[in-house]
């Protein structure tokens, strides 16, 4: 009986220090992860690796941006190709979210000033979650725009590490989850998804449009990464419940990718009803990377197996 049970405590110990040294010899030596599991979601396949190419296109995407165009009410979108970046307007000054990479700061603002609006009224920055390509550009624009900086406590030590050409990363309120954000007859509430990164924040707003009142779901980033700890399994069981319970009728994401920006602005210009608004589509995201994270675990189970 003592003896199956160390046995099997060497098994798993095996198991798992293999599992971290692939992982850590594969990241020395700058060669991605094998590119699996795949998945199906609504007839379409995705992998790792597909989802990443899909969310960040090409470095030329990641800083050119995208024609700056309203969704919905008195929100925009001013980010690039591939990188969202939100502003909401208000008559006392604009809340912005995600700076992206300190790179794309000038696209968003030169489509910050094409919609009409002054970057430099920007008061509040808000972030997304703490990975570079949504949030390294904070300190640049709050240098351009003297904006409060506000971000999930969660996420706060990854921010304070995120520190281009040195700068200190701005940060002057801590939210926790179910924090409310106002500014000029505006409200985002903060809702906690982690997972991705500790502090991965979803926010939602209402907006109206035709004389009716809308949810808004900025989505935070639900991909899991190749290796699954049990911390991180039961933060995505938390972001993924969460995101599901969420009231939305126009889903939106980090990445343009995540909602199908690109088809819907197309379909925006035709004319017609708002594509924007599309409640069947609001937990497209969660049903794909639910199924990743889903997919990932088996194997990691299989592998663990004796
Ligand atoms: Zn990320």
């Amino acid at each position: 009986m003592k003896d199956l049970s160390v046995t099997s405590f060497l098994t798993c110990l095996l198991g798992a220090s293999v599992l971290c040294l692939g992982a850590n010899a594969s990241l020395a030596q700058g060669t991605p992860p094998a590119d699996h599991p795949a998945v199906t979601v609504k007839g379409k396949t995705y992998t790792p690796r597909s989802i990443l190419a899909r969310n960040m296109g090409t470095e030329a995407d990641r800083v050119t941006a995208f024609p700056p165009h309203r969704i919905i009410g008195d929100i925009y979108y001013v980010g690039t190709n591939t990188l969202s970046s939100f502003l909401i307007a208000t008559p006392q000054g604009h809340i912005l979210i995600d700076s992206t990479y300190e790179r794309s700061v000038p696209a968003i603002e030169q489509s910050v000033g094409k919609l009409g609006f002054k970057f430099s009224d920007i008061k509040i920055l808000l972030g997304n979650h703490a990975h570079g390509d949504h949030q390294e550009g904070d300190a640049l624009v709050k240098q351009m725009t003297g904006a409060q900086v506000m971000a999930m406590a969660e996420d706060v030590p990854l921010l304070q590490a995120m520190k281009p050409g040195g700068k200190e990363h701005p940060i002057d309120r801590v939210l926790h989850d179910g924090d409310a954000v106002t500014l000029g007859g505006a409200t985002l509430i903060a809702h906690l998804t982690p997972g991705h990164t500790p502090g991965c924040t979803t926010w939602t707003a209402t907006a109206q449009d035709g004389g009716k009142t809308y949810n808004v779901m900025f989505g935070c980033s639900l991909r899991p990464p190749a290796v699954l700890t049990p911390a991180l399994v039961e933060q995505f069981n938390r972001a993924f419940k969460t995101v599901r319970a969420l009231p939305c009728d126009v889903q939106l994401g980090d990445h343009g990718a995540q909602y199908n920006m690109q088809e819907k602005y197309a379909k925006m210009k035709e004319g017609g009803p708002n594509p924007f608004i599309d409640p069947a589509t609001c937990t497209l995201e969660a049903d794909v990377e639910e199924a990743m994270f889903n997919a990932i675990l088996a194997e990691q189970q299989q592998a663990g197996r004796p």
